[in-house]
Order: C-alpha cells, then structure tokens, then sequence
C-alpha cells in the first residue's frame, strides 16, 4: 500500500468517536497519518484510548483522548466542548461508535432494541448535531479546507443488506442511510459534507466469531468476492479520502468498502 501523504489534512482537527478499537482506531490512525490533529473517543477502556494517543504522538502526530458514551447528550456536549477548548474548533467528525446486540426476533428485548438504536443511530445524530453548530460558526477557513466540515457516518452493508437475527442493528445502520442524505441535502449550503462509510467484514472485535476459526472465516469468504476479509485500514483510507478536498464535490454518499459484499455473490453462478 502506497503511504498516506501528510499534507492530505495538515493541520484539521478530527475527532473520531469509539476509536479505541477496530476501525475506529485505524481511522485515527490514518487521519493522524494524513497530517490532522485527532481526539480519540472512547467510553470504555481508557487504556486503550491512551496508548493509540501515545501511538500517535510517537510518530509525530498530535492526539488526545476524550472520554463520552455517545448516546449521552450531555457527555456529547461536554467531549465537544473539551475539543474546542483545547483545539479552538473542529474540522471532521468521524462518527464511528456503534455495537450490536443480537437475538433472535422474537427474544429481543426492549433494552436490546434501544441500546443498539440509541449508540448507532442516537449517537450519530448527537454527534453530528454538535458537529455542524461548530461548523456553521466557524465557517470556511481556505487555508484548511474548501469546506465549512466534513461528517463521515460509519455505517454497514446492513443500512442495504437484511440481516435475519440482527434486525435492531439492520434497522439502526438503515437509519444511518436516511440521516446521512437528509442532512447532507439541508446542510450543503454551507459546505458542509455529510457522507457515509459501509464497511462489509472488516476484521475486528466486533465480528470475531466470523472470522477467528479457519472454518468461519472460509464461510466469509463465500460472501466476499474479492477473497480476502476486510483490515481496518482499508476504511482509514476511505475516510482519509472522505475527509479530504480530494472528494470535495461528494456529499450524501455511502462508499461501500466491502470486497463486493453488496454485489450480491450468491449470483456469480446460476440465478
Ligand atoms: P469495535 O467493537 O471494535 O468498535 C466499536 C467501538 O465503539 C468501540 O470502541 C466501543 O467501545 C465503541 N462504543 C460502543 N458504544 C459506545 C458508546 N455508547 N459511546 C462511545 N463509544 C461506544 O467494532 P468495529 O468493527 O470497529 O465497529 C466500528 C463501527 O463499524 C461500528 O459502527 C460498526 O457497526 C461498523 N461496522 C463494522 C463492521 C465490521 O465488519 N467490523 C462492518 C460494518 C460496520
């Protein structure tokens, strides 16, 4: 893989919610790569928010960790504030924090509906709530970016593809599709960018009964028509380009960064 140039966000200040794991962490990593200033969100394990910081710092990045359950108006508020504060504004949100909470249809809970409902889709819209009152009262900075700010929603070829025995997470991420067009249309006026990322099987801590046996992963890989399973870093570099003046005249899009997932394989013979 070709590097990430530095100067591709020098100086833009990123935060990224939930980036003390997975994907999130490789989106803070690649941004920091890309030459911006990141906050590194977290809710649980501060350790892990921490040591990406100092990961980041020891190769010349700047980062800091921010501590905020995302479905929390009042902690939403409060981490970006302490952004502010500390960088005097923000130029990209990475809203990436989400969980799933599986069960069969008709054993799912109340609770287990609303927890996945209110982080992945709630806590997209608190986030990026935040995101553009920032934005619209710094406006545009040339000197940083064409634009007033950029939003990049972390959704799932599940906002496309059901998903039988993960209907509250299908239902959330096929919300995040809708609030991302919407408010990518009503905020465009003032160079702002709203658009989405559907990661198919990116390998994490999220899906590791998919892929930690050698028998689940070669299950995944019919569903994938490039062969391989997905890295965290093929989404950094998604977002890096999201964020970046490179993909200045593209708002209310869902890149689907997924091998192919969504090309529906199970017709590549017969159908
Ligand atoms: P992960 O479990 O490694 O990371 C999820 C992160 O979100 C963790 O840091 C977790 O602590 C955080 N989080 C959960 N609830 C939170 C809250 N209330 N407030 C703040 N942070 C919270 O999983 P991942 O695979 O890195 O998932 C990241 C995003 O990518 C999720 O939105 C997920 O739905 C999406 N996604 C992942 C895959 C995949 O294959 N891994 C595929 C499609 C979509």
């Amino acid at each position: 893989m070709p590097p990430i140039h530095p100067d591709t966000l020098r100086g833009q200040r990123a935060l990224v919610t939930g980036a003390n794991s997975g994907i999130g962490a490789a989106v803070a990593r690649a941004l920091a790569q890309a030459g911006a200033r990141v906050a590194i969100n977290y809710v649980v394990n501060p350790e892990a928010a921490e040591q990406l910081v100092r990961e980041i710092r020891a190769e010349g990045g700047e980062a800091m960790a921010l501590e905020a359950d995302v479905s929390d108006e009042g902690q939403v508020q409060r981490m970006f504030q302490n952004m502010i504060d500390a960088w005097s504004g923000i130029d990209i949100l990475v809203a990436n924090a989400g969980l799933q909470r599986d069960a069969p249809f008709h054993e799912m809970t109340l609770a287990q509906w609303n927890k996945v409902l209110e982080v992945n889709l709630t806590g997209q819209f608190l986030c990026a709530r935040e995101a553009v009152r920032a934005f619209l009262r710094q406006g545009i900075n040339p000197k940083l970016s064409c634009a007033a700010g950029k939003i990049i929603c972390m959704s799932s070829v599940h906002d496309i593809v059901p998903w039988a025995g993960h209907v509250n997470y299908a239902t959330s991420k096929g919300g995040v599709l809708m609030f991302l067009k919407s408010l990518a249309q009503e905020v465009a006026e003032h160079r702002i960018r709203v658009n989405g990322i559907s990661p198919g099987a990116i390998r994490t801590p999220i899906n590791r009964s998919a892929w930690e046996t050698a028998e689940a992963e070669a299950d995944l890989l019919t569903l994938i028509p490039y062969g391989r399973i997905g890295e965290p870093m093929d989404i950094g570099r998604a977002a890096v380009w999201l964020a970046s003046d490179a993909s200045d005249y593209v708002t209310g899009t869902t890149l689907y960064v997924d091998g192919g997932m969504t090309l529906y394989p199970g017709f590549r013979e017969g159908g």
